[in-house]
């Protein structure tokens, strides 16, 4: 699937679109998800133009990959919802069609300050 610059996180990412950031570096930007599922609901995006996690996994540079996951890790820690600062978290993405994705720029939901359920519906 061909990168869609005018989707939603592409704008925010250009700050033509607001958010609640909650974290920003050379490689994501995290920020609150405007419908929060659980009581905390926080999103991380790499700031490269990724559809989904296949694309990034075959197209990102090894800095970009590190950054993500270290940027994903830095991000619940921050939120007080990691191992080390709280009582833990759910990391997902969803991808493509069946994986429910809405949003076409990859993004990790991190899920917590409460227990976060089931896995699946
Ligand atoms: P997906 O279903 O693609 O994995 O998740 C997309 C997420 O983006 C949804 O949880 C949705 O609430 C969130 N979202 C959609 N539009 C906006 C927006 O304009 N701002 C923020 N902060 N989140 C958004």
């Amino acid at each position: 699937m061909k990168y869609d610059n005018n989707n939603i996180f592409a704008k925010i990412l250009r700050s033509e679109i607001p958010c609640k950031k909650i974290y920003e570096d050379d490689f994501v930007l995290s920020f609150y998800d405007i419908n929060p599922q659980k009581k905390i609901h926080a999103l991380v995006i790499p700031k490269g133009k990724y559809v989904d996690l296949d694309d990034f996994s075959e197209k990102a540079s090894p800095d970009e990959m590190v950054g993500l996951l270290k940027g994903i890790s830095f991000v619940a820690k921050k939120l007080g919802i990691s191992v080390d600062t709280g009582k833990g978290y759910r990391a997902l993405a969803n991808i493509s069609e069946h994986g429910g994705q809405e949003v076409p720029h990859l993004h990790f939901h991190l899920f917590g300050g409460e227990k976060v359920g089931k896995m699946v519906e």
